[in-house]
C-alpha cells in the first residue's frame, strides 16, 4: 500500500464537548444511528450508573482501585476528575479504530479535550466540537426535568456550564443546540468539511 493511500484511510476522531444537561448524549446516539460506520470511545468513569445506562455501553462502570489500575498500567490517554468522579478515556480503541480509518466520537468535558490534543494533535486527524445550551435557563430547565440531580448538584453543574461555556473558542466549531436534528445536521456539516480538510492537505503532499 502506497503511503499517500495509508493516510487517506486514517479516520478522524471527532471529540464533542457540552455542558452537562445540553443534549450531548442524544446527539451522539443520533450520529450513530445515522452512521452506523462510526463508533463512540467509551469512557470508564468512578460514577456510579444512573437509571438506564447499560454498563459497557454508556461507561466502564469500574471502582476507584481499578480505575487506578488501568492509569497505572497506561491505558488511559487521559483522566480526570469531575465533580466527585474519575473519568477517563481507554488509549486502545481510540489508536486501534482510527489506524483501521474509522470515524470515532468521543464525548468528553473541556479539560480532557485539552489533553487530547495536546496528545494527538498533529498525528491524528481532529473535528474538534462545542455544544451550547440555547441559554442558562433552558439548561436549568433540562437538569431539573431529568430528576436525576439534587438542587446543589444542578447549581454546580449551572456554576460549572457557564465557566466551560467560555472554553467554546478553543474548539474547531461551536453549534447551539435549539433542535436535535439540526445540530445532528450541523455536526454533519463540520465533520465533512474537516474530512475534505485533510483530502485536500493530502492530495496537496502528494503532489509536492
Ligand atoms: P456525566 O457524569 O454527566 O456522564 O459526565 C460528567 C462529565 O464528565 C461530562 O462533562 C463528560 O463529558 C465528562 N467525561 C465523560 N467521559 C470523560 C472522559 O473520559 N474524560 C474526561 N476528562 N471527561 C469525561
Amino acid at each position: 500500500m502506497s503511503k499517500a493511500k495509508g493516510s487517506e484511510q486514517q479516520g478522524i476522531l471527532i471529540i464533542l464537548s457540552a455542558p452537562s444537561g445540553c443534549g450531548k448524549t442524544t446527539i451522539v446516539d443520533r450520529l450513530l444511528k445515522r452512521h452506523p460506520d462510526w463508533s463512540r470511545s467509551i469512557s470508564a468513569t468512578t460514577r456510579p450508573p444512573r437509571t438506564g445506562e447499560k454498563k459497557d455501553e454508556d461507561y466502564f462502570f469500574v471502582d476507584s482501585a481499578a480505575f487506578k489500575g488501568m492509569e497505572e498500567r497506561g491505558e488511559l490517554l487521559e483522566s480526570a476528575k469531575v465533580f466527585d468522579y474519575f473519568y477517563g478515556t481507554p488509549k486502545q480503541f481510540i489508536t486501534d479504530s482510527l489506524k483501521k480509518g474509522k470515524t470515532l466520537v468521543l464525548a468528553i468535558d473541556v479539560q480532557g479535550m485539552r489533553k487530547i490534543k495536546k496528545v494527538l494533535e498533529g498525528r491524528v486527524p481532529l473535528c474538534t466540537i462545542f455544544v451550547l445550551p440555547p441559554s442558562i435557563k433552558v439548561l436549568r430547565d433540562r437538569l431539573e426535568g431529568r430528576k436525576t440531580d439534587s438542587l446543589e448538584e444542578i447549581e454546580r453543574r449551572i456554576t460549572a456550564a457557564q465557566e466551560e461555556i467560555k472554553d467554546a473558542r478553543l474548539y474547531d466549531f461551536t453549534v447551539m443546540n435549539k433542535n436535535l436534528e439540526q445540530t445532528v445536521l450541523e455536526i454533519e456539516g463540520f465533520v465533512s468539511q474537516k474530512k475534505k480538510e485533510r483530502r485536500t492537505e493530502n492530495h496537496a503532499i502528494r503532489s509536492s
